[in-house]
């Protein structure tokens, strides 16, 4: 799964997508501070519970699903019918995870004494009990509104006519909102499910289609699919309604990209690369692609950015663009992770969610490692550089197998994605690449249709290289936290020796890490790599050269997940900026050579900006150039605004916007009138947000008006909006949700609440606002229930609190419940009687007080100490008089 939780920014959306290059989450993205340590678990984490997987009394061998939607209710009749067999003991009670489902009857081959509903679960009671190795089924009818689990998408809900349609979402614990099952990954089964829709409708699920007809008596379209090798609970998934598709074939696999029938001029964007990407993934993991056809299908507001139901990928329709955007949207990214777990994670799939990063963590590298095949080493490179840099700057030092833990959920975050898909690399390295193939084709043989756990992984890795990997799980998986290093150069003359200092800073509960790598030395044009092992915290080491080098890099091959601080001086910094055989080295120079303010390094920059083969180096120099903040870096930046890469463009008008200079509105203007792609357009939007003057608010309100793709232009305006925290746009902005909501996406809607909130939360009269937001508590789209929610918080009207208060309940992690509670948590949060300034002066005074008792103390001591002295030579000259001689 790549997950959109929480996100209703543009920035966030933005970067959800650059984190599906890093597999990572956005919302954590924005949220990256802290300094990297390896902390001991916070209070909190220890005393949260151990989490296992559940006692497996019965092998569930099929699970059946028949499912009548009613589309105009959003409701369903099912029929599921679970054939199992207990494992040891004589089986009495069968208890099965089934929430808020109304149970009508319940069958069985057995005997049934009886059987009690709950909200959470269905326990069925047999008489005699069935015995152990005895096969039997358990027949379950009823109906249900399913509030998570199973999503539907109608015109009363605000959805195009055209695209009605209903998509389940299985992953984590959603799956019983829609039929009662045992829903736990321990568990595999073949699957079913039948789906009985109007004729006019598409069926889709995991598997084969088995048939497709009308039902005479219903007039509906009645289709069969069928999943034969078992798979987990969290990846059956049915999606039905009206979609439109392109199809192809890898080999004799069919594929299929569906959307709703008003999208599907986007698809192929999409999915033009899939095939490759099959077949790239089979070379790689030595593994033929495991199922009997591959579908994706695009829904309206997924819960998710994708989930890799067994076959069957459900993908949100963010991941749709328009080629206008050249380079700075793609879907590669989550195609390709959503694709790759359809063998980690589906074919093999984690045990418990403690192991998660079996899933994850694979998925992210595998996805970094596509990029890598299809764009380039240096692009795979250009990721791992960035999302070490944001790795080891988390202070969570939690491990990433990890068994503390309230909800499943959690488990899904940047330690299970992005750090463990470094790990892998890591593993990689160590390895080498033809070892590293071998292992992953044996662990993914050896648990084929199978669970796995991490240590199935590590005692693969030990058979087949015989070297032992106890240390590197022990450092990487099962501890928390990232190495630190301080790295130090210097060069004897005389002996001709350079000194590679080493010193691991983390604070360490554990220890110091055990980091095998190398250092690099460029002399002219002779490259020396010397291997180096770092297992203590303070290393020194010396290595002979006939001259002094040039360059000297630290790890130059990237394998080590560390925060390097490396100063070398400004020369070597030249030279390794021009070193065109060293993309990451180039990156390095560019982001040091921010610190020096000189028109010698302006120029340098200058010119990588423009002349850098690699388009990361090139907005890292850009960055730099940024950060020096003197005219010449600015007039530099302004000079080089004419990039024929997108992604530069765009970090161009990015950086000069984050200038505060009164001639960057003209410049944006300038952008606004001759630029071409609708993301750089949104960046010179949102720029002029921090302008406050007549002009700037003149253009926002043009874009508010304006009309485009999925409303994009008008949500940058409220971007800009939002950064302008003026509460003169509140009418304006007011009537543009009000007159324009079905235009905006719903993430974007519910975003421009919370602009509209938080430019009126200082207002005296928040009554219009408060109403107007209040109109939107109920809408039947959850984004904007929430949004909604979570904007009445922020206007922070004390009249909101009965509103907000409806909403609250004792569910943690029911979406709506959890944004009511942060609500009210804002909406009761307790002014200061004494305002921060004042008690910040008290402190102040308090310090001061101190100072002046130690100095008063201090006098009173020299007082004592002169009068003691004086009184002492007053005696001694006594003496003196009397010790004359006589
Ligand atoms: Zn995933």
């Amino acid at each position: 799964m790549t997950v959109r939780e929480q996100i209703c920014s543009r920035l966030a959306w933005l970067l959800v997508v650059l984190a599906w290059g890093n597999g990572g989450q956005a919302s954590e993205e924005l949220q990256a501070c802290g300094s990297a340590m390896r902390v001991a678990p916070a209070k909190e984490a220890a005393e949260t519970p151990r989490r296992y997987a559940p006692e497996r009394r019965v092998d569930v061998t099929r699970v059946t699903i028949d499912v009548t939607p009613d589309f105009a209710s959003r409701t369903i009749q099912g029929v599921t019918t679970i054939a199992f067999t207990p494992l040891v003991k004589p089986l009495i009670e069968l208890k099965l995870d089934a929430f808020d489902l109304n149970i009508a009857s319940v069958e069985s081959k057995a005997h049934l004494a009886g059987y009690t509903v709950a909200d959470k679960a269905i326990t069925i009671t047999f008489s005699p009990p069935v015995l152990p190795g005895d096969p039997t089924t358990v027949t379950i009818r009823y109906d249900a509104e399913p509030q998570r689990g199973l999503y539907f998408r109608t015109p009363q809900m605000g959805y195009p006519e055209s695209d009605v349609h209903l998509f389940t979402q299985g992953e984590s614990h959603e799956a019983p909102y829609w039929y009662p099952s045992f829903d736990y990954p321990n568990e595999r089964f073949s699957s079913e499910v039948i789906c009985h829709v109007p004729p006019d409708m598409t069926v889709l699920s995991n598997g084969r289609l088995v048939s497709e007809q009308t039902d005479a008596a219903t007039g509906l379209k009645v289709v069969h699919w069928l999943q034969e090798k078992p798979h987990v609970n969290y990846l059956v998934a049915l999606v039905a309604g009206r979609f439109a598709k392109v199809e192809s074939r890898y080999r004799n696999i069919p594929l299929a990209f569906y959307t709703p029938v008003s999208q599907i001029e986007y698809a192929a964007n999409s999915f033009e690369g899939t095939a490759d990407m099959i077949e790239f993934f089979e070379q790689e993991l030595g593994v033929p692609y495991p199922w009997e056809k591959y579908d994706q299908v695009v829904v309206a507001d997924f819960v998710a950015g994708g989930m890799e139901n067994t076959s069957l990928t459900v993908l949100s329709d963010g991941t749709l663009f328009t080629k206008d955007t050249e380079n700075l949207r793609s879907s590669e990214g989550v195609v390709s992770h959503e694709l790759v777990h359809q063998w980690v994670g589906d074919y093999v799939t984690c045990k418990d969610w403690s192991h998660l990063w079996l899933n994850e963590g694979f998925a992210t590298y595998y996805q970094r490692l596509y990029d890598g095949h299809r764009n380039g080493q240096d692009e795979m490179l250009y990721d791992l550089y960035n999302t070490a840099r944001w790795i080891t700057a988390q202070s969570d030092g939690r491990p990433i197998v990890n068994r503390r833990y309230k909800e499943a959920d959690e488990q899904f975050g940047w330690r299970t994605y992005s750090k463990a898909g470094w790990v892998i690399r890591m593993l990689r390295c160590q390895l080498g690449d033809a070892l590293f193939r071998r292992v992953i084709q044996a662990y993914l043989e050896r648990h084929a249709l199978g669970v796995a756990v991490t240590e199935d992984l590590r005692s693969v890795i030990e058979e087949l290289s015989g070297r032992s990997f106890d240390c590197f799980f022990d450092q990487w998986l099962y501890n928390g936290g990232c190495p630190q290093l301080d790295v130090s150069y210097s060069w004897s003359e005389q002996d001709k020796l350079a000194k590679i200092s080493v010193k691991q800073t983390q604070t360490a509960d554990a220890g110091p890490f055990v980091l095998p790598t190398k250092v690099r030395f460029r002399l002219g044009e002779q490259t020396v790599d010397r291997d180096i092992l770092i297992d203590s915290a303070q290393h020194d080491f010396y290595f002979a050269l006939h001259t002094e080098p040039n360059i000297v890099r630290f790890d130059p091959e990237l394998t080590l997940l560390a925060q390097v601080t490396f100063d070398v001086p400004t020369k070597m910094l030249y030279a390794q900026l021009d070193d065109r055989a060293d993309m990451v080295g180039r990156l390095l120079a560019a982001d040091a050579l921010k610190e020096k303010k000189d028109k010698k390094t302006v120029g340098k920059l200058k010119d990588a900006l423009n002349n850098d083969p690699f388009y990361g180096v090139r907005r890292a120099a850009a960055a730099a150039l940024q950060e020096i903040h003197t005219d010449e870096a600015f007039e530099a930046l302004v000079k080089s605004m004419d990039q024929p890469d997108a992604r530069v463009r765009r970090s161009v008008v990015e950086l000069i916007g984050g200038v505060y200079r009164p001639e960057v509105i003209a410049h944006m203007e300038s952008v606004l009138a001759n630029e071409k792609n609708p993301e750089i357009v949104i960046t010179a939007i949102q720029n002029l947000g921090r302008f406050h003057c007549p002009q700037t608010k003149q253009i926002i309100s043009k874009y508010l008006q304006s009309t485009s793709y999925r409303n994009e232009l008008a949500d940058a305006a409220v971007g800009a909006i939002r950064t302008l925290n003026d509460p003169a746009c509140i009418p304006e902005l007011m009537q543009t949700l009000r007159g324009r909501e079905q235009q905006f996406q719903s993430w974007d809607f519910a975003r421009g609440l919370g602009t509209l909130a938080r430019i009126a939360c200082d207002q005296e009269d928040r009554t219009q606002v408060r109403e107007f937001i209040a109109g939107y508590v109920s809408h039947p789209r959850q984004v904007i229930r929430r949004g909604a929610i979570g904007a009445l918080g922020t206007l922070g009207d004390p009249k909101a609190i009965p509103i907000v208060e409806t909403f609250c309940g004792s569910e943690p992690h029911d979406p709506i419940q959890r944004s009511a509670k942060q609500a009210m948590d804002r909406l009761q949060e307790k002014k200061p009687l004494v305002p921060d300034e004042v008690i910040e002066l008290r402190k102040v005074v308090d310090e001061l007080k101190k100072e002046t008792d130690k100095l008063r103390k201090e006098l009173d001591d020299l007082k004592k100490q002169n009068e003691a002295r004086a009184a002492a030579s007053k005696t001694d000259e006594k003496a003196k008089d009397s010790e004359e001689p006589m």
